[in-house]
Order: structure tokens, then sequence, then C-alpha cells
């Protein structure tokens, strides 16, 4: 999945369920990786403009759900934009910025619509020669979704998950009962919003995004929710002392330049999650704000480059800043 995967289990976790999962990680990523050969994914964009391809069921579920937001987003989150982030190779030994007539023709190609999935036949087409499907902004919540039901499924009640960054944390941390315990708080410098915190609550840091896997600007309190954060710190390369990201806009062709450093998604399900963190990123504060409310049980938390901080409504409270450099801004 080109990123490191680990995952911590709190109880029944024997080497037998460890390989087990890992297993499940390793099959997923035979189905749905775009940088390799082989894979259903991959199969599916080399008959594009040739023919439909029988898929497992995987890659259908997690495209059709690909779908959803690019419908949602019109467009700005969009799975066919593999023939774009290939002409950039971030991430790659070849990472470059491309000339303009390639970019132009990338984008001819870029169309969510001329995807069709039949699910009947379980097959996918892409309807013209040259487009190419990349899931590379969903398939790690699917996956981590796919953990926690196998995981469930095998009696395992408390876990995290981690998935490159994105983060499932299954079940409730154990609350400790003991004197001391009660009204601490999670962050006894900070609002104190949480202060009822009973210890039940798993707490992830929200990274800064100005630094690479540093410190945190803040703390999510959450029982049994994903965390999924997207932002042009994760992948990037440098050309004349710019930067260019990976996570591009399909209106111009370059890396998403609108003021964000990165956009941090708490819900049910990690699909989702890590559909609205890259969705939201794309579109900015206004239009991934009403995208994330129209998904039941998901916040956002919108980082910009002026070190403010949006949080989407109903989210506040089980979020604690403690950076002193960032300041919390009116959504
Ligand atoms: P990460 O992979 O770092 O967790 P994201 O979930 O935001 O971050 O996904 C970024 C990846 O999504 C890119 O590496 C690329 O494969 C793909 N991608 C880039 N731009 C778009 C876009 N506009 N719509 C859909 N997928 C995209
Ligand atoms: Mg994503």
């Amino acid at each position: 999945m080109g990123t490191i995967c680990s995952l911590t289990l709190f109880e029944k976790g024997t080497p037998a369920l460890y390989a087990a999962a890992f297993g499940r990680l390793k099959e997923l990523e035979d189905i749905l990786s775009a940088n390799r050969e082989g894979t259903d994914l991959d199969k599916v964009n080399k008959n594009a403009g040739i023919g439909p391809v029988k898929v497992r069921p995987e890659l259908i579920v997690c495209l059709d759900r690909a779908l959803v937001y690019a419908e949602k987003s019109s467009g700005a989150f969009d799975p066919s934009v593999g023939p774009l982030v290939k002409l950039w190779g971030i991430g790659t030994d070849g990472a470059h910025v491309p000339k303009e007539e390639e970019i132009k023709k990338a984008l001819t190609l870029i169309d969510y619509r001329d995807i069709e999935v039949n699910h009947d036949a379980g097959t996918v087409l892409l309807k013209r020669p040259g487009m190419a499907l990349d899931l590379g902004a969903i398939a790690k919540g699917y996956a981590a979704d796919e953990l926690d039901t196998r995981l469930t499924g095998k009696g395992v009640d408390r876990a995290i998950i981690d998935l490159g960054g994105n983060i499932f944390a299954m079940g409730e941390k154990k609350a400790k009962k003991g004197p001391g315990d009660f009204f601490r708080g999670l962050n006894p410098g900070g609002s104190g919003k949480q202060a009822k915190d009973d210890g039940s609550f798993w707490r992830i840091g929200v990274q800064d995004p100005r630094e690479n896997r540093g410190n945190y600007i803040g703390i999510i309190a959450l029982k049994n929710k994903t965390v999924v954060t997207s932002g042009g710190y994760e992948r990037y390369f440098m050309e004349g002392g710019k930067r260019y990201h990976h996570i591009l806009s399909t209106e111009n062709g370059f890396p998403i330049e609108n003021g964000l450093l990165s956009v941090t998604i708490v819900a049910d399900k990690s699909i989702d999650a890590d559909g609205l963190s890259t969705s939201a990123f794309c579109l900015g504060w206004e239009g991934g704000r009403d995208i994330i409310a129209s998904v039941k049980g998901a916040g956002g938390i919108f980082v910009f480059n002026d070190l403010s901080v949006r949080i989407t409504p109903g989210l506040e409270k089980d979020f604690t800043l403690s950076s002193a450099e960032y300041k919390l801004a009116k959504p």
C-alpha cells in the first residue's frame, strides 16, 4: 500500500490473528493497487477502451463508494484521476513537473462518468482508451474497515488499526477506575472541555502538517471511530524551490493550492473518512464542510497555512487544540 501499516490488538493478539490480518491487507493490495502489475485494478486499466473486466467484489465495493464521493464533489474527487497521478509520478523516483500539453491530455481522460460498473456481471469498464483508475484516495480506508469487520468477527473488541496514518480506533479504551482518573481531562493545560473523560476514550493526535511525522497540533478523543488525514505534507517532491504534493486538481491538473495544509476527518467508517478527507482537501472549507455534513456521524478539522484551524459543528467538543502556534477560527 506504499506505506507503513501497524496493528495493535489489545486482546486475542495471537500470531495467527496478526498473520491473518496482514494477509488480508496483502490480498486487498493485490486487488486494488494501481502501482502494481496484475492487480484487478491494473487489468481494468489495461482494458480501458477495449472491454469490461471481471473483478473481485472488493474492487466494486470500493469503486462504488469512490463514485459516491465523485458525485458529491462534482468530480473534484475522481477515481479516474489515474493518468494525472502517473504523469506526475509523485512518490516515485520519476517525480517531475509535467509539460503543459501532457497535463492537458491527462485532464481529458479524467471523468468518473465514463466508468461503467456492471453489478450483475461483476465487471468494470473504462469507456475510453488511456483512462485509468486510481483508488489511492480511498483504498486504505476500505482496508481499515475490512480489518475492523474481520477482527470484530474474531471477538476482538479493542484495537488500533493504523494504515499509514489512516487510523481506526476499535471499541473503547478500558476505563481505569481509581482516584485521580476522574476529571483528569484529556489535556490538563487545555480547554478542559473533556474534563469528564473517564479513561475510556482513545486519544488520537492530529499531526502538525508543517512537520513530517513530528508534533501534533491537538488531540481528538473518540470511541470506536476512525480518523483520517489528507495533507500536502504526506507525499511531495521539490522542483525549482517549489513543493509539489500528491493531491491533484482535476480542474487544472496541478497539486491543489487553496490555503489548506491538511484536513482530518472523524467518522464511523474509514472508507468515508478517507473519501471525505481527500474530497474536502480538494474542495476547501466551504465545499468540504457541506460534503462532510452529508455523511452521518462525520466531522472535519481543517488546518490552513495561516495556522488557523476550523472545525465542523459538533466535532469541537471532541478536539483539544494543544499547539500554541495554531488558533481556532470561527467555523
Ligand atoms: P494519502 O494517500 O496520503 O493517505 P489521500 O487519501 O488524500 O492521501 O489520497 C491521495 C491519493 O489519491 C494520491 O496519492 C492519488 O493516488 C489519489 N488522488 C490524487 N488526487 C486525487 C483526486 N483529485 N481525486 C481522487 N484521488 C486523487
Ligand atoms: Mg483520502
